[in-house]
């Protein structure tokens, strides 16, 4: 009973994790938590149906004679466009903001005609801007995709769309035939609370019109018609042959390889100068046919993100999150019952280690804790590899606050244990006075003190007269009860600065620092009577109890004579008791100075 009695502790340790589990620093170290977890169980990753062309300050150095200085008018992204088309590339990424309309504007939009699987980027924008982008939402509406009303989609209030130029045709000819394609995506970071990107919100919604990100626009085979179907049982959303795990905002969830050049990565400078017919490119044909390519820009320091492997360029992670969606590597968000089950199974240990019992037991306690956070971090992996993100937070939480609890108990009895058991070794049991021992060490520190202070400190010896008789009268039980009342006696007579100790048996000792010997007498006197003076319940009611005392004086002053050893004072003070039981009890006699001479 007492045992179960301790299952407050890992309630309160489930409770306390719980609510730490919901504050924000709690979510940032499980997102790192899982971040280590999921590194330590991801494989090396080489992919080969995505290539990044990076537009980075090298290409532009070198292309400058050929395309002038950055932004590029759109016809030098033409010929590049043109030239990927020419060697087969399957479809074509400008993760660049064509916003403003440029020269070349009309020959970019006719090689984008020519490839016809090529998405355009708009960027969202969370605040309004007077940019006036909304008034085109209209003609932009044919670039929407189909999403059913269960989806959930991330929400923009504007967004920055590529310029008119490139996309008014395009949108002519799409609203007459859905299947000629140009996208148009929407680039926008979706961060957890630490900054880094996890996650990939599907579709986005800006001013009513429902636009893919880039990655899934970048899916889509010439020809398919968009469109996503959701399972609102599953939580899963169907595309063409895929079928992917969605969280509550629509976001699927990405899991990163253990390396950081999982996709391949060409310099812009490599491609331009094969497009210009500056250098040949061997085998271009083969390496880009049937490939998706991503081109963007990493000049001038700008598009990074943060993600689980570093900072990566924003071009790279729309690959990896292409890839990703490509081979349905993605991690699904572990059901709550499993996160609750993992934290209940936490508070089981505690509650295991809160119910062992202590002292001797500490080393099993932490062999308990040790297990079962060995066995959390086992599940946590196990739930990773098989593609759940857990959030064990709370489970950890538990742990760790329970161990802390129960250790916290069991430090607090053992110096209970342990102050009882100087208790025992200091304290008698029937009086509450000091022990011998306990007794002879204080007044070896009173003897100290009195040498110090050149004063008077008496030593008495108190003896219960004829005290077997009342043994013998009236019993033991009423013997120890005489003792008791003997012990509070001295208790009330004394001074606080008063030690007294039980000798053994009925004799009693008694320290009175500062006290001369005469005035020792009279506080002993006092005693002497107040005891005399005690009643006893019957059938002991005619029970008179009287005392005799020896007592001695160590005045301070220490000379060659000088009896300075506790218990040889004591056997002193002995000397003046046995005078006192001569001379035919209940009185006090003295025996003084303390230096071994006559009376
Ligand atoms: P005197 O006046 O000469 O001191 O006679 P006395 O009977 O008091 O002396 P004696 O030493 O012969 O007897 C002491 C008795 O105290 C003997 C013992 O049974 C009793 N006694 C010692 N310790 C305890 C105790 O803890 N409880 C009880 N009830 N009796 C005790
Ligand atoms: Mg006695
Ligand atoms: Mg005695």
């Amino acid at each position: 009973m007492q045992r179960l009695a301790t299952l407050w502790i890992p309630a309160v340790a489930l409770l306390a994790a719980w609510l730490l589990s919901l504050t924000p620093a709690t979510a940032r170290f499980e997102l790192w938590l899982n971040d280590v977890i999921q590194h330590q169980v991801a494989r090396e990753v080489r992919f080969n149906d995505a290539v990044v062309i990076d537009i980075d300050d090298a290409s532009i150095e070198t292309l400058r004679p050929h395309f002038g200085s950055w932004p590029y008018n759109r016809d030098a992204h033409a010929l590049v466009l043109d030239w990927l088309t020419e060697q087969g590339a399957t479809s074509v990424v400008f993760d660049l903001l064509f916003a403003d309309p440029r020269q070349g504007d009309d020959t970019l939009a006719s090689s984008l005609r020519r490839h016809g699987n090529v998405t355009l980027i708009a960027s969202a924008q969370s605040q309004e801007r007077s940019n006036g982008n909304n008034r085109r939402t209209n003609q932009l509406a044919p670039f929407a995709w189909p999403v059913p009303a269960e989806l959930p989609v991330r929400t923009w209030s504007t967004a920055i769309f590529p310029t008119q130029s490139l996309t008014g045709e395009l949108s002519r000819e799409l609203s007459r035939d859905t299947t000629a394609r140009t996208h148009l995506a929407v680039a926008a970071a979706s961060e957890d609370i630490d900054g880094v990107l996890r996650r990939l919100p599907l579709i986005h919604r800006i001013a009513g019109i429902a636009l893919p990100s880039p990655a899934l626009a970048a899916l889509l085979k010439p020809g398919q018609v968009p469109g996503l179907t959701i399972d609102a049982n599953t939580h899963h959303v169907s595309f063409a042959r895929h079928q992917w795990p969605i969280d509550a905002q629509g976001t699927v969830q990405l899991a990163f390889p253990r390396n950081r050049d999982a996709v391949l990565t060409v310099p812009f400078r490599q491609v331009a100068e094969a497009a210009l017919g500056v250098v040949r490119l061997d085998d271009a044909a083969a390496f880009f046919k049937g490939k998706t390519v991503f081109i963007g820009s990493t000049a001038q320091l700008s598009d990074r993100v943060n993600t689980p492997l570093g900072t990566l360029t924003g071009t790279t992670v729309l690959a990896l999150a292409y890839q990703s969606l490509l081979h349905d590597r993605l991690m699904m968000h572990a059901p709550p019952w499993m996160n609750a089950f993992l934290a209940l199974l936490a508070a089981v240990a505690v509650g295991a280690m809160a119910t062992t019992n202590m002292m001797s037991r500490i080393g099993r306690i932490a062999l308990l804790l040790g297990c079962a956070l060995l066995g959390l971090v086992i599940a946590h992996i196990v739930l990773t590899d098989a593609g759940y993100v857990v959030h064990s937070g709370c489970a950890l939480g538990t742990l760790l606050i329970g161990g802390l609890m129960v250790g916290i108990r069991n430090v607090q009895s053992l110096r209970q244990s342990h102050d009882q058991l100087e208790r025992i070794a200091n304290i008698d049991a029937l009086t509450g006075l000091l022990l011998r021992r306990a007794f002879l060490e204080r007044f070896q520190a009173e003897i100290g003190r009195a040498q110090r202070g050149n004063s008077s400190l008496s030593i008495a010896i108190l003896d219960l007269d004829h005290f077997k008789r009342v043994n013998d009268t009236y019993g033991h039980p009423v013997g120890d009860q005489v003792l008791r009342v003997f012990a509070q006696t001295l208790r009330e007579q004394l001074r606080g600065t008063d030690v007294a100790g039980r000798w053994g048996g009925e004799e009693f000792v008694v320290l009175l620092p500062d006290t001369p010997v005469d005035l020792a007498v009279s506080v002993l006197d006092r005693v002497r009577l107040a005891i005399a003076e005690k009643r006893f319940p019957a059938p002991a009611d005619n029970l008179r109890v009287t005392m005799s005392a020896g007592v001695v004086l160590f005045d301070g002053i220490v000379t060659d004579e000088t009896v300075t050893d506790p218990e040889a004072l004591v056997g002193m003070a002995d000397t003046a008791l046995y005078t006192a039981k001569e001379s035919g009890r209940n009185q006090i006699c003295v025996k003084s100075p303390s230096r071994g001479s006559a009376w």
